[in-house]
């Protein structure tokens, strides 16, 4: 298998607000049989709709070294959720042998370049999520829908 994508961004409604993130060329690529779907934070235990999360204290790097968490709008630590949604992703890539991993810009999970600061106050900082920091520790190639798209 060629790509594993974000599930939103291949238009399933999986996101914390019950929406998609559809890109239509990344769906096709589903739909080509190209690519494998996954949502890690689904893997990691979350139902949808959910509420909105973001890693207080650093980077996605930093919440799997235990230096940050990350943290429900309402307060409630979700970390250990977050950390087994990345590790279940891992072992999808690893069984699907992909060659490059597409992720949704921005997510606590996915976010590949930024992420959102903590703060719940729509600012966000250079990062990656925990699914995106777990991957390229373990050597994939992890890029965003933006760089997918300036690659074709
Ligand atoms: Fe999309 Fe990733 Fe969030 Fe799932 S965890 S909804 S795939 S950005």
């Amino acid at each position: 298998m060629k790509y594993l994508v974000s599930s939103c961004l291949a238009g399933v409604a999986c996101r914390y607000n019950g929406t998609a993130s559809l890109d239509a060329k990344i769906q096709e690529l589903v739909e080509q049989e190209q690519a494998k779907m996954v949502c890690p934070e689904l893997l990691g235990g979350f139902s949808t709709p959910r509420e909105p999360a973001e890693i207080i204290g650093g980077t996605g790097k930093d919440v799997l070294s235990g230096t940050a968490k990350v943290i429900e709008k309402s307060g409630k630590d979700v970390t250990d959720l977050y950390i087994k949604g990345a590790y279940q992703t891992l072992e999808w890539a690893q069984k699907l042998d992909v060659t490059c991993v597409v992720l949704k810009e921005f997510s606590p999970s996915c976010g590949t370049q930024m992420i959102y600061d903590g703060n719940f106050a729509n600012h966000k900082v250079v990062g990656e999520g925990v699914t995106s920091a777990l991957l390229r520790q373990e050597g994939f190639t992890v890029i965003s829908e933006n760089e997918f798209m300036e690659q074709l």
